[in-house]
């Protein structure tokens, strides 16, 4: 039989309401023993889905909430007790639920009840970490979307189509005798190249998935004074870079996040690329070469006012194979940088004034096109992590043998092996056939209480 687990589901600060949640068989019977309703009915006869009022031991007042299995999160029997929260409060209160015969629960160990218990698949439990770590409203939209399936039903329809395939090539191949519908390879091909089209756009849009979800690492360089300081805090939206007309204000590694439009960016305003014989500079200096090297996008910014130098040159050869936005800034002092000097070297050039609120729009749009976020839809099928994406990756490089195997005339049991190969990892990705290791790695990232 499964523990009775218990854990603070409520963030471990002050805050007006704490919760502690309860699952598990013994569930209603551990919190009737720390917590007396107020009538005189017993918490062990509460139906499901009600809710009481009454006391918690000498500690506080409370309100129970009592799921009764299949009908909870966790498909187990489920209380939460809410009491007023604070560190102190909600701590003794498990402190009793836990003495009261409870375990106390692991990091993700509610969703992964509900995963085991057929609640939820794997994505769409790795898509509650999701909504709950959302930093913008498209990221929280989109997370919604893929626990409400929109990815299980994407993968499902792709799954559904190879067992069907695979079953119907087994029955021709094993029973010649039988009236079995005859095998067109020409269907095949089809249904083949139709799910190859449905993993490919996944992939296609994961990248732009993840600027909307996690963020984009992004550099911000340039030589010093050519307004990098004022780009990051127009980007913020305050004054977190020092901005001076002193050339190399910016010593070290800035770093914070930013939510512009649909996308997130997690910027470092960084010192030049020039050479410095101050030592704590070229520390900075290094760093930045390092963050270039790392960054998922570069903001290579030049002051349209002076002519390139080698400095610039260096940065822009950073910006070659990467995705990069050449910004030519201090438009309004007029222009000595053209920009096709800049396009060849970066994805996208533009020209703005940093100190100009209204250059943010420009930097918007550049950033969306860039980064493929413009026609995002947050409703569509999105793959939400590395995990995911590998095991599509791995399901498209079968399906292309599947597709190789029919046009180069290979027996129909090669073909087989390669539909079986492709559909492993998308039930690996939905969790149907996945290894105790997975899961425990899935959940392992998540928070205790969730
Ligand atoms: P950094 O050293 O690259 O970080 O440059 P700063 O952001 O500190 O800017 C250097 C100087 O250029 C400051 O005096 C800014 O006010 C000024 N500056 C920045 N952007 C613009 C701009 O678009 N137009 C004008 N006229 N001045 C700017």
């Amino acid at each position: 039989m499964q523990d009775t687990i218990a854990a603070v589901s409520t963030p471990n600060a002050a805050g007006a309401i704490g919760i502690i949640k309860i699952s598990g068989p013994e569930a209603i019977s551990v919190a009737g023993r720390v917590f007396t309703p107020s009538g005189s009915h017993l918490l062990s006869e509460a139906k499901g889905y009600s809710v009481h009022y009454g006391q918690i031991a000498d500690l506080d007042e409370a309100i129970c909430l009592v799921f009764r299995a299949p009908h909870s999160y966790t498909g187990e029997d489920v209380v939460e007790i809410q009491c007023h929260g604070g560190l102190y409060l909600t701590q003794q209160v498990l402190r009793l639920v836990l003495k009261a015969g409870a375990s106390p629960a692991g990091p993700g160990e509610f969703t992964k009840r509900a995963f085991l218990n057929g609640k939820m698949d794997l994505s769409e439990a790795e898509s509650v970490m999701g909504l709950i770590a959302a930093q913008g409203e498209q990221a929280a939209n989109a997370a919604y979307h893929a626990l409400e399936g929109s990815l299980s039903r994407e993968i499902k329809s792709v799954s559904d189509t190879l067992v069907a395939a695979s079953a119907h090539m087994a029955a021709w191949a094993d029973y010649p005798d039988e009236d079995v519908e005859e095998l067109d390879y020409g269907v095949l091909l089809k249904q083949f190249q139709s799910c190859k089209n449905k993993l490919q756009a996944l992939c296609q849009k994961y990248d732009a998935g993840q600027a909307i979800s996690s963020g984009v690492d992004t550099v911000i360089v340039g030589r010093p004074n050519v307004g990098k300081s004022t780009l990051m805090n127009l980007l913020l939206g305050k004054d977190r870079s020092i901005v001076t007309d002193i050339a190399g204000t910016t010593r070290d590694v800035i770093e914070e996040t930013a939510v512009i439009g649909n996308v997130i960016l997690h910027l470092s305003d960084t010192a030049g690329l020039h050479t410095s014989d101050d030592p704590v500079e070229s520390i900075g200096i290094e760093m930045a070469e390092k963050r270039l090297r790392h960054a998922d996008l570069i903001l290579a910014v030049f002051d349209g006012n002076q002519a390139l130098d080698g400095e610039d040159q260096r940065i822009l050869d950073f910006c070659k194979d990467k995705p990069s936005i050449g910004i030519i800034n201090k438009a309004d002092l007029g222009n000595v940088v053209s920009e096709d000097k800049i396009s060849p070297f970066v994805t996208k050039c533009i020209t703005i004034s940093a100190n100009d609120p209204s250059s943010y729009d420009t930097l918007e749009h550049t950033l969306e096109s860039i980064l493929g976020t413009t026609d995002f839809d947050p409703s569509a099928a999105m793959l939400a992590n590395e995990r995911q994406l590998i095991c599509v990756r791995k399901s498209l490089d079968c399906l292309n043998e599947a597709i190789n195997a029919i046009t180069g005339g290979m027996t129909m049991d090669a073909i087989n092996v390669c539909v079986d190969a492709a559909l492993e990892p998308l039930l690996e990705l939905t969790g149907e056939k996945v290894s105790d290791t997975v899961i425990d790695k899935v959940f392992s990232t998540f928070c205790v209480g969730k």
